[in-house]
């Protein structure tokens, strides 16, 4: 039995979908390298979305004001998650790699999908405070975004309608992924796929693919490192002066989040940048 890993969190109703075609094909491609591809077919499994009491199995610690992060963080330790959580546990720590599949929705993830995140994601399993962005907890796996939305590309450009995609992706990518410690992937991204043809629906399906045969070995995103900051709340977790001094002279921002009030790093959210620093 193949020990590799890829996980999809998928988020469509309809069998008929362009994203089911997407994750179709990545099924196919990454089983075809030797992978085992787990799907969380998030609609047909019912998944809850909202974090209530209810994920956690017992006693609260506190049950005068109920705090979710502070319960489900005990609860994780104790072993007192609900089932659908821990099951889904399991599987992203077994992934070497987790693909979100999805329709864009209000800029950002279904909202079963963002449930799959608030309740998924529980702090001590997913992330803590010494354990963050590039000290993440998962910072020896990879995690991408593939996506297809209503909008053109050049709808969300930065002088597009939508304003830049770059901005759209910071919270999600930044502030989810990266933060618990994965290595992002550019995401992919299938531009309004209803209103193309036919040809150019299956050029896209051809595309992904493509991309697929050489997406483990991938670079990723690149992020601030945390060892730039200064890391307690006496120092604000604010940019160490020094670091801050080496990027003046840049033209661009460190990232799209990190801009300094300088022009941001093009693409940043979308492509490998050449240089790293
Ligand atoms: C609540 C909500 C919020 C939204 N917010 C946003 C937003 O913020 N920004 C935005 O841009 N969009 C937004 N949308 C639109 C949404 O992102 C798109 O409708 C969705 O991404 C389209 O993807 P789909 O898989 O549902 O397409 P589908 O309509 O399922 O598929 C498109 C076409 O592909 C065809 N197809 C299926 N399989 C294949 C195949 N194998 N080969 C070729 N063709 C195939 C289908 O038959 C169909 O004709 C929102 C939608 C909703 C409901």
């Amino acid at each position: 039995m193949a020990d590799k890993k890829v996980l999809i969190v998928y988020a469509h109703q309809s069998a008929g979908s362009f994203n089911a075609a997407v994750r179709d094909v990545a099924i196919k491609e990454l089983s075809e390298q030797g992978y085992q591809v787990i799907v969380s077919d998030l609609y047909a499994m019912n998944f809850k979305a909202n974090a209530t009491r209810d994920d956690i199995i017992g006693d609260l610690k506190n049950p005068d004001l109920f705090q979710y992060g502070e319960e489900t963080m005990h609860a994780w330790n104790d072993g007192r998650l609900s089932d659908d959580i821990m099951a889904e546990q399991r599987k992203v720590e077994e992934a070497e790699l987790v693909i979100f599949q999805f329709p864009m929705y209000w800029f950002s993830v279904p909202a079963i999908m963002k449930g799959w995140m608030d309740r998924v994601l529980t702090q001590g399993f997913a992330f803590s405070l010494k354990n963050m962005y590039d000290n993440g907890i998962f910072k020896n796996k990879k995690a991408m975004l593939s996506f297809t939305t209503a909008a053109t590309e050049s709808m969300f450009r930065p002088n597009g309608i939508n304003g830049d995609i770059n901005i759209a992706l910071w919270p999600l990518q930044n502030g989810t992924l990266h933060f618990c410690g994965f290595q992002v992937l550019a995401p992919q991204i299938f531009w309004n796929p209803a209103h193309r043809p036919i040809v150019d629906r299956t050029a896209m399906l051809e595309k992904w693919s493509a991309r697929l045969k050489g997406l483990i070995a991938e670079k990723s995103l690149t992020y601030a490192k945390c060892e730039w900051f200064g890391l307690s709340f006496e120092q604000g977790f604010l940019l160490r002066p020094e670091v801050q001094e080496e990027h003046e002279s840049n033209v661009y921002g460190i990232t799209t989040g990190h801009h300094l009030g300088k022009l941001l790093p093009p693409d940043n959210q979308i492509r490998v940048q050449v240089t790293d620093k």
